[in-house]
């Protein structure tokens, strides 16, 4: 069975994220999307909220999981029998960023971590444009899934 973990912040999912746990689940039998909890960081939604707007998106796929962890990331993979980190790449920036993580991870532990390149359409966005569109009272709606709604 071959299990990933799409970790994150997903503050909030974005249709870029939505893009890339998509395609993983035709890669992988299982993909764990994994809110990573990092008390020291401010954010605009609950871990309850980026939860259930992650749930809500995938209801109709039964190969996802939405869970959230504290620590690293690779210690969450060797206790739930995880062999694959899958990350997305947007541009050069993410390159660099994903390339030490993902060189960190080796280190510690037999990880295999998996690109995907972001689909054109959805290349330029992020979760903290769309907080700020959403701070400005701009229309959010076309960057995020349905779900996602700011009542
Ligand atoms: P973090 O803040 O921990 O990096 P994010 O939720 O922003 O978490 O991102 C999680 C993963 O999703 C990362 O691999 C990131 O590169 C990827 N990602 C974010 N936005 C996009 C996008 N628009 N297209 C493809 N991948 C994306």
């Amino acid at each position: 069975m071959k299990r990933a973990i799409f970790p994150g912040s997903f503050d909030p999912i974005t249709l870029g994220h939505y893009d890339i746990i998509e395609r993983g689940v035709k890669l992988f039998d299982e993909v764990i999307v994994a809110i990573g909890v990092n008390a020291s960081k401010k954010y605009m939604f609950s871990i309850e909220e980026r939860m259930n707007f992650i749930k809500e998106a995938f209801k109709h796929e039964p190969k996802i999981t939405v869970v959230s962890y504290k620590g690293l990331t690779v210690d969450f993979c060797k206790e739930n029998n995880v062999e694959y980190i899958l990350r997305g790449l947007r541009n050069p920036a993410d390159f660099e960023f994903e390339k030490a993580i993902a060189h960190t991870n080796r280190d510690l532990a037999p990880i295999e971590t998996v690109f995907l390149l972001t689909a054109a359409k959805t290349s330029y966005i992020a979760s903290s444009i769309v907080r700020d569109v959403i701070r400005n009272n701009g229309d959010y709606t076309k960057l995020v899934p349905k779900s996602v709604r700011i009542k």
